[in-house]
């Protein structure tokens, strides 16, 4: 089984890379700009044995998408499971979030599942196997103040992937969203304190959710014990929806 992993180098990406790895999957990620980071995790992952690759690719061009897909396809053969975690926040409220601010966040996270949903598509179908997983967010389902853009393109998602779950399960190919809350990772971490703090608050669980604990939900989601989930929104978020 190969798995194909974007944004692996950090955060969530990473934990999945790492479970998957320890799952039995070969296992092909990338990176945008942390290669220091990715060839670490590269390293670490093959400790579980399988075989595992790391491609420097911005989802937000097509073309690098492809180079990246095709790669993976040489070096480790036919992509089983897709999961997309790379993503990134330009938070500002509506009337200071500048063109630039909109098309940065929607290029890479909405644009750039595209791109590799698109890759993956063809070649699932054709061999009639294959699940994908989009990492989408809380903030897609309920929106968030000086989270427009990343709303939007977390709204997106969900959308694009029932749409994909309806198209392609009849051709054995699964789709389903994860919607984290608040995660502990860098881009929570980039957060304002005071924002964070009141965001915490609204959470019953008292605490933040571990990237392992949304590694262990996209296993899960990738393995046939949910051969019958599909078009799903899988929300994680210790209760909270902020
Ligand atoms: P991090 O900021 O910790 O990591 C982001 C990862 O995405 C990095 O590996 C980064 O690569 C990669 N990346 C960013 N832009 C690109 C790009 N253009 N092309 C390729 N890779 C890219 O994020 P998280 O792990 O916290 O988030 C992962 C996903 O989960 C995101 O889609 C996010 O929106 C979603 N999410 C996160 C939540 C949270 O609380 N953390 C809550 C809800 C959803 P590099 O290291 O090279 O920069």
């Amino acid at each position: 089984m190969t798995a194909l992993v974007s944004g692996g180098s950090r955060g969530i990406g990473r934990a999945v890379v790492l479970r998957l790895a320890q799952d039995g999957h070969d296992v092909s990620f990338c990176y945008r700009s942390r290669q220091d980071a990715a060839e670490e995790l590269a390293k670490e992952a093959a400790e579980a044995g399988t075989r595992v690759l790391a491609v420097r690719c911005d989802v937000a061009d097509p073309a690098d998408v492809r180079e990246w897909y095709t790669r993976t396809e040489a070096e480790l053969g036919p992509v089983d499971a897709v999961v997309t975690s790379a993503g990134i926040t330009r938070d500002r409220p509506l009337v200071l979030m500048g063109q630039d601010d909109w098309d940065g966040v929607l290029r890479t996270n909405l644009d750039g599942v595209y791109h590799v949903c698109r890759s993956a598509a063809f070649s699932m179908s054709k061999r009639r196997t294959g699940v994908i997983v989009n990492l989408s967010s809380v903030a897609g389902i309920h929106g968030n103040t000086g989270q427009a853009n990343y709303a939007a393109s977390k709204a997106g998602i969900i959308g694009f992937t029932k749409s994909l779950a309806r198209e392609l399960g009849p051709r054995g190919v699964r789709a389903n969203v994860v919607a984290p809350g608040l995660i502990e990772t860098d881009m929570v971490g980039g957060m304002p304190q005071a924002a964070r703090e009141r965001q915490l608050k609204s959470v019953p669980l008292g605490r933040l959710g571990r990237a392992q604990e949304v590694a262990d939900l996209v296993s899960f989601l990738v393995s046939d014990r949910a051969a019958y989930i599909t078009g799903s929104v899988v929300e994680i978020h210790g209760g909270g929806v902020f």
